[in-house]
């Protein structure tokens, strides 16, 4: 999707802390952490909420949830991460979704609070 920056950060236009990718989706670190450790899981497949998901996506999402966990050691987590997907809404952005292409962040390295 053009002008999307999660698309450009996938196709290499646009620079990022990559963590991880495989031929689904990449991980890489957040530009503005919110955590001591701040990632964001981004399917390569654009699409920008979660109400734009095919049913194949279904299994898509599947995936990154079950890869997350196996990735504990490696990004930092393991006593533990929290999952975020902000998603703006069909009249309103309540939750402030500011990148348009669907994304996971992964939030953890310290103890959060609610
Ligand atoms: P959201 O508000 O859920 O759409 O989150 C978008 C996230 O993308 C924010 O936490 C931003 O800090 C992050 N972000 C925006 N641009 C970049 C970038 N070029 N590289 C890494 N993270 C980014
Ligand atoms: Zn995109």
């Amino acid at each position: 999707m053009q002008d999307c920056i999660f698309c450009k950060i996938i196709k290499g236009e646009i620079p990022s802390k990559l963590v991880y990718e495989d031929e689904d989706f990449v991980i890489f670190n957040d530009i503005n952490p919110k955590a001591k450790l701040h990632y964001l899981a981004v399917p390569r497949k654009h699409f920008a909420v979660l109400a734009e998901m095919e049913k194949q996506d279904e299994f898509l999402l599947g995936r990154i949830l079950s890869k997350i966990p196996t990735l504990q050691q490696k990004l930092g987590l393991e006593n533990g991460y929290r999952l975020i997907v902000n998603q703006k809404g069909e009249c309103g952005n309540d939750a402030c979704q500011e990148v348009m292409h669907l994304h996971i962040h992964i939030l953890g390295g310290e103890k959060l609070s609610m």
